[in-house]
């Protein structure tokens, strides 16, 4: 694309495109931290891995200004129906990135009385990221996921 606009000053694309350009660079996360996972988090998006440069800018404080939500962490039952309420409230379109393995499917607390065995049980999940914890390299990767599956999104087919 930008390559044409080079060579020949124009550029013929579509609507899909440009919208899906425009989500993927700025994607605005929910800061939701829930345990051991949260760390790995900051450090990602601190200024060793500054994850602002991969296009998720300043994490947001309100789910209405957040387009993602990182669930970074151990989800427990009590939990639960808070998460559903922010996932609700965020603005659409949304997604959700499950961050390690307690986010995944339980973890080392899979059998544990009090925790959600995977937030997708709450919430549709778009990518999920492995490790106990996974490294700040591993969700980013996991966001270049996220951000390949939103440009292979059909906008107009989706509305
Ligand atoms: S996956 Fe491991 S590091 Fe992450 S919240 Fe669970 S126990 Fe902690």
């Amino acid at each position: 694309m930008i390559e044409g606009l080079f060579k020949e000053g124009f550029i013929t694309t579509n609507y899909d495109m440009v919208m899906n350009w425009a989500k993927t660079g700025s994607i605005w996360p929910m800061t939701f931290g829930l345990a051991c996972c949260a760390v790995e988090m900051m450090h990602a998006a601190n200024a060793r891995y500054d994850l602002s440069r991969f296009g998720a800018e300043v994490f947001r404080a309100s789910p209405r200004q957040a387009d993602l939500i990182i669930v970074a962490g151990t989800l427990t039952n009590k939990m639960a129906p808070a998460f559903r309420k922010v996932y609700d409230q965020m603005s659409e379109p949304k997604w959700v990135m499950s961050l390690g393995s307690c986010a995944n499917g339980g973890g080392y607390y899979h059998y544990g009385y009090s925790v959600v065995r995977g937030c997708d049980r709450i919430v549709p999940v778009d990518v999920y990221v492995p490790g106990c914890p996974p490294t700040a390299e591993a969700l980013i990767y996991g966001l270049i996921q996220l951000q390949s599956k939103i440009r292979r999104t059909q906008t107009i087919a989706r509305a």
